[in-house]
């Protein structure tokens, strides 16, 4: 297919098609591969939204959530 662009996956630096890549956020402000994303993005944005909730409903700020 004509115009299918490629992007490099900013951890493992493979080539993948840039529809199937993945936002990195919050970990990189780039786009991820599947796996990597598998691996490391969602297991980070888990651990930050538990610690957005251990802010919010402990009303702890960031310093106290990340000891
Ligand atoms: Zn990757």
């Amino acid at each position: 297919m004509a115009g299918v662009k490629y992007t490099n996956c900013c951890f493992c630096n493979i080539q993948i098609k840039d529809i199937d890549s993945n936002n990195a956020q919050p970990l990189a402000d780039d786009r991820c591969c599947g796996d990597c994303n598998a691996s490391r993005v969602i297991p980070a944005r888990i651990r930050a939204s538990y610690m957005l909730e251990q802010m919010y409903k402990h009303k702890k700020n960031i310093k106290e959530v990340l000891k």
